[in-house]
């Protein structure tokens, strides 16, 4: 299961409506979708980007350091 990255242009953040960035894990799968604007990274399951807040995650720090503020991502 891949994401077109077509598709991944087309979506955009619910909250500032800017551009996400598409992130992968070291085996190039897609894992995130993240927001530089709002530092949050919406998860994607079964290739389907959630793009809901409440399920976001909130990234801190410059190099990538992550805080957990809602419920674990579970995969
Ligand atoms: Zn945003």
């Amino acid at each position: 299961m891949s994401i077109d990255h077509r598709l991944v242009t087309l979506l955009v953040c619910p909250l500032c409506k800017g551009p996400l960035e598409l992130l992968r894990d070291a085996e190039q799968h897609p894992l995130e979708l993240f927001c530089h604007a709002d530092r949050l990274a919406f998860p994607i399951r079964d290739g389907m980007p959630v793009m809901l807040v409440s399920e976001a995650r909130t990234l801190s720090g410059p190099d990538g350091d992550t805080t957990t503020t809602t419920k674990p991502i579970t995969s």
